[in-house]
């Protein structure tokens, strides 16, 4: 095996070892690699997770963007390595739990989605209906 895949996946051990758990509570599903990631999509989650190299991704969240966002999250965690959990995954499990659609605040606006999306180079279109706008300076 690649000694530096090894020692990434050391680097991001807690989250790996969290993401394995969500694999397997979320399986059956259907499962494909997305670089280097192991992707579920599962009709049990959700939104969407990721965790190290795991993302699970709920079936009715099934597009491109969703996947690169999430990938975002991913190059958070290989930067973050241990420190992903305490200043984004929490952070933003917390944001998810939170947030309802139609909130003053866009969903993407807070700084763990929104860097996750800068990371992934997406670009969004923040309209001034549907999910609100985003914070002022
Ligand atoms: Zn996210």
């Amino acid at each position: 095996m690649d000694p530096v895949k090894i020692l990434l996946y050391l680097w991001q051990l807690p989250q790996n070892l969290l993401g394995l758990g969500v694999m397997w509570a979320m399986s059956p599903g259907v499962e494909e690699t997305f670089r280097g990631c192991r992707v579920l999509r599962s009709e049990k989650m959700q939104g969407g997770i990721s965790l190290g190299r795991y993302i699970v991704i709920g079936k009715q969240f099934l597009n491109p963007v969703t996947e690169r966002h999430e990938w975002g999250h991913t190059l958070q965690s290989r930067l973050l390595g241990p420190f992903y959990l305490p200043v984004v995954g929490i952070p933003s499990l917390l944001w998810a739990a939170l947030w309802k659609p139609g909130r003053k605040w866009d969903y993407y606006a807070f700084y763990t989605e929104r860097w996750a999306d800068h990371l992934a180079g997406i670009r969004r279109q923040v309209s001034s209906g549907g999910r609100g706008t985003p914070p002022r300076p």
